[in-house]
């Protein structure tokens, strides 16, 4: 028998009123506010800070109504303070292995431990597209640290994409110096026209293209660095078949899926403006919805 299997057929080892997946600015706001409304919860992070996509930006999160003057990182390590201080039962490093729905809830592995869980929120997020594209010293997937990370200056530099952060990141990278900047964007660019309107400098060429990654060049021309801004997808617990034909998770106006008890915010329900802020409140109203509902049936966990 495999550890998989054991785990499986292990005795449950713990009982949890919520446990939720992905310690994001949707997930931590959904803790916090479960653990401060007298609700077991566990919230499970898989890298080892919470904060979610806030901990890839350096750039100053202009858009947190209150807050000023902090970076994404900044923010993103805020919140992890905020759950520790706040004692919010949390662990960090844990992937997931299995999730099974039981008469009882939800039956959830990972490591060696099963749990079981009247709801389960999934608030795993997002993460960039790469489409055929490899990280590397001169790829970078996906805006924020991925691009900061790479040197650009004197380097000319293929942008893949057309949306917001295709022409955000050309900016970035003429601000540290890039020699020149190609944006490669197959069909008219998404871009709000003042995010394109900030960048007039870059070249943007429009129309199919073919982008070589072992040789650097896109339609035949070499570059030094490209950076694959194809957009985001969503990001699931393996195991957890529940999304639509976006590959996003659909949930009703209180954040609960198709299935019982099984409920989703912030970005991997394709929440609309996608935003810390957005993402957070997403994560409130469900820890309302679920609380109203273990408050009206203690006893029961089926509604
Ligand atoms: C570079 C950059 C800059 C940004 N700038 C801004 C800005 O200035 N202002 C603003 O409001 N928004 C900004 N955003 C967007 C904002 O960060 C997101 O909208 C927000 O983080 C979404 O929150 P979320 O909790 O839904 O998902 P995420 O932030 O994606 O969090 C999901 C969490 O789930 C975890 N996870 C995933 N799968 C599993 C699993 N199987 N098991 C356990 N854990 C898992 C991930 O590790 C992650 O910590 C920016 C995003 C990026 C990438």
């Amino acid at each position: 028998m495999d550890e998989h299997m054991e785990t499986l057929n292990s005795p449950i080892t713990k009982n949890l009123e919520a446990l939720i997946i992905g310690g994001g600015p949707a997930g931590c706001a959904c803790a916090l506010w479960l653990h401060k409304l007298g609700v077991e919860v566990l919230l499970v992070e898989a890298s080892d800070r919470l904060g979610g996509l806030q901990r890839r930006s350096p750039y100053e999160n202009l858009w947190i109504p209150g807050v000023t003057g902090r970076t994404g990182e900044q923010v993103a390590e805020a919140l992890h303070r905020h759950i520790v201080t706040a004692g919010v039962p949390h662990l960090l490093q844990t992937r997931i292995g299995t999730i099974r729905p039981s008469t009882e809830g939800y039956e959830v592995t990972f490591g060696t431990t099963r749990v079981l869980t009247k709801h389960l929120i999934v608030a795993t997020g997002t993460k960039p597209n790469a489409g055929p594209f490899l990280p590397s010293d001169c790829v970078a997937i996906g805006p924020g640290h991925p691009m900061e990370n790479i040197t650009v200056g004197n380097r000319k530099i293929a942008i893949l994409g057309g949306g917001d952060n295709a022409f955000d990141q050309a900016r970035f990278v003429l601000q540290r110096g890039g020699k020149s900047v190609t944006i490669f964007a197959r069909t008219t660019p998404r871009a709000q026209a003042v995010v394109q309107a900030s960048v007039p400098d870059a070249r943007v060429v429009i129309g199919p293209y073919q982008a070589d990654q072992d040789q650097m060049t896109v339609n035949g021309e070499g570059f030094d660095v490209f950076g694959v801004m194809y957009g985001f997808r969503a990001s699931l617990p393996e195991g957890l078949h529940i999304t639509n034909e976006n590959g996003y998770v659909d949930v009703n106006r209180q954040g609960e899926t198709s299935m019982p008890n099984l409920w989703a915010c912030g970005e991997v329900t394709d929440y609309w403006h996608p935003c810390v802020t957005t993402a957070a409140a997403h994560g409130v109203q469900v820890a309302k919805q679920i609380s109203l509902r273990l408050a009206a049936n203690p006893a029961t966990i089926r509604p």
